[in-house]
């Protein structure tokens, strides 16, 4: 290939190595090389440089560059959290600095729990560690002088959905990443997360005690993903640490402190009382307890409180060691008791004037949770993008991409992105925002949610808990087996060209407990509705260890002698299934319906 020196600009991404940036620009490495020797730069031909490098030299080399497009997300009203959309409607002369709520995010088993701990040791007055002794979910520490305040976000799967919340409860994300494990699935799935809510990143590269850990080659992957440390000019600080050991956690607290003191971290202390609740239980002796966070006014004592749809008069109001308070500030996190409905994890709490107040909000609520679900399910479709497009709810298709191979991936992201980088209007663009192999999982859904994203699945299966969370979220997984279908129906959906499709809705799912032989029809599944409910004029997915093994429509539904329509959760039935008999104790049977998805 030869040089191309003509006008043409070539966009070149925050680092690459130098042999990439031969390629990029159809020139021989060695030229490369010897240019940036010249420039003072020794390196050899996989050397990662970053942008302000690879410009000088390709500038001196005649060619014209620019920054690539960073994956960033464009700001949008509706993934500013709530809260803090809601703290902006405060009078800016009566904002004042509240400390920093800081979350651990980063993939499974590289330190977030240990970290959390550690720096709770560490930094908690002597003589309070013993009295801390159980995992709790929100602390403070002082560091010089100034309050931190930190957030778990629970690691087990279960819990994925709170990884996003997180992301957007918090002012500065800290992302572990192991030295001697690098940047997984979940490192750039948490970054989706913590670039989805915009919130700043600091990286503690955890584990440098440990004899396999290789730093230099984990920032090199950190730079692949856009956090360029800033010992080679980019703004990422990325700090060693070994949560075991304790080594660096000063460190990570001071870089806290910078990223927080660069930060505008305001609330008004004096204005309306809310925040984020973190977690609730009912608890047998204590009633309902909830463990919330403060982000706006001060919460006192006697305080009538509001939280997902239930209230009540704060009975008893504790800081994160347990001892009582009568009073909170934005940024503490406390438990409170009182109220008469356990929260969800992510709801918004906030004070009312009265009990009577409080009712009518809550039956409001209850209405607009109604029909909010039917616009949600308007709101997610590939068929109804372009409409919405165009009435300016949307400014780009945002995308999560699995697939079975990292084969097959790369094609499709690259098919992906070139739709983008051709569309002459500009305005409208394709944005992968998360990728990976395997099936799609709670993960992808729970980011999907977060970020108003469609799943594309490309010959991989959805886990059960993804479907059922996906059906309940209202997110649209579309699935395909050829290449250029899914490439397709994505350049259809930004023309605005998708025709409305037969889509399937799962309305429930029962569990084959036994298996019974009528004549005439064949076996029939003697099952129990574990969720939703079995409709007769619905289709059966026949689900055996994960995997669908049939698929066709329900041939008859008893509950017990009777022919019945459909057969709620908890109750017994016998299901038979079109072209299937080899029914099994335990094969879980899924009914869905199809409906017609139309652009709105
Ligand atoms: P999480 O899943 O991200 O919360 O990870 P954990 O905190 O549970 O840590 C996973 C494992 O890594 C545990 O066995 C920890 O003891 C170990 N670990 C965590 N931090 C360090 C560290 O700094 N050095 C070493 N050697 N091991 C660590």
């Amino acid at each position: 290939m030869s040089a191309n020196k003509n006008n043409q600009v070539i966009e070149l991404p925050l680092s690459l190595s130098v042999r990439d940036l031969s390629e990029k620009l159809g020139t021989n490495p060695i030229e490369i090389i010897k240019t940036l020797m010249q420039n003072g730069v020794m390196a050899n031909i996989n050397q990662l440089i970053d942008y302000e490098t690879a410009e000088i030299v390709a500038v001196e080399l005649g060619f014209n560059v620019e920054l690539e497009k960073i994956e960033q997300l464009q700001a949008d009203e509706n993934e500013i959290p709530l809260w803090r959309r809601m703290i902006a409607t405060e009078d800016d002369a009566n904002l004042q600095k509240r400390p920093p709520v800081v979350t651990i995010l980063g993939h499974v088993d590289h330190g977030k729990t240990s970290l959390l701990d550690a720096i709770r040791e560490t930094s908690v007055q002597e003589g309070e560690v013993g009295g801390i002794t159980q995992h709790i979910s929100a602390y403070q520490v002082t560091h010089n002088e100034k309050v931190i305040t930190f957030l778990d976000t629970p690691g087990h799967a279960a819990f994925t959905a709170m990884r996003s919340r997180g992301a957007q409860g918090a002012d500065v994300v800290i992302l572990v990443v192991a030295a001697d494990d690098g940047v997984m699935p979940q490192t750039k799935e948490a970054l989706a997360h913590a670039r989805a809510a915009q919130v700043p990143i600091i990286v503690a590269l955890n584990k440098i005690d440990k004899q396999n850990a290789n730093p230099e080659f984990v920032k090199q992957q950190l730079a692949e993903v856009g956090l360029i440390p800033d010992e080679w000019d980019g703004d990422t600080m990325v700090i060693p640490v070994s949560a075991t050991q304790k080594i660096g956690l000063n460190d990570l607290l001071e870089a806290v402190s910078l990223v927080a003191d660069d930060t505008e971290i305001l609330a008004n202390p004096n204005g309306k009382v809310l925040g984020t609740v973190i977690e609730a239980e009912k608890d047998s002796h204590k009633g309902i307890v909830a463990t919330i966070l403060v982000q706006n006014g001060t919460l006192r004592k006697s305080d009538i409180l509001i939280a997902g749809n239930g209230f009540g008069n704060i009975r008893a109001m504790f800081d994160y060691r347990g001892n009582p308070i009568d009073e909170a500030p934005p940024s503490t996190p406390i438990s409170v008791m009182g109220l008469n409905k356990v929260p969800s994890a992510g709801d918004i709490f906030h004070t009312v004037g009265s009990a009577k107040e409080a009712r009518t909000i809550i039956a409001e609520r209850i209405e607009k949770e109604k029909s909010t679900i039917v616009a949600a399910h308007a709101g997610l479709t590939l068929e109804s993008m372009f409409d919405q497009y165009q009435a300016g709810e949307v400014r780009e298709l945002r995308l999560i991409v699995k697939a079975d191979v990292q084969g097959s991936l790369e094609p499709i992201i690259s098919s992906l992105e070139d739709i983008s980088a051709n569309d002459k209007e500009g305005t409208i663009k394709v944005k992968v925002l998360h990728s990976g192999t395997g099936n799609i999982t709670e993960n992808d859904v729970s980011l999907a949610v977060a970020s108003r994203a469609i799943i594309m699945g490309f010959n991989v299966d959805t886990d059960n808990a993804a479907n059922i969370q996906a059906d309940r979220k209202k997110i649209d997984i579309r699935k395909y087996n050829i290449i250029y279908r899914l490439i397709e129906d994505v350049e259809k959906a930004l023309k605005g060209m998708l025709e409305p499709e037969e889509r399937e809705v799962v309305t429930g799912q029962a569990e084959v407990r036994a298996v019974f032989r009528i004549r005439k029809i064949g076996n029939i599944a003697g099952c129990r509705v574990l969720k939703g409910e079995i409709r007769r004029n619905g289709s059966i997915r026949v689900i055996r260890a994960g995997k669908e093994i049939h698929k066709d429509e329900i041939i008859s539904l008893k509950h017990e002698i009777e022919d019945v329509k459909e057969v709620r959760e908890g109750f017994e039935c016998g299901i038979g299934v079109k072209g299937f008999t080899e029914f099994k104790a335990g094969d879980v049977l899924e009914c869905f319906v199809k409906e017609m998805f139309k652009p709105v």
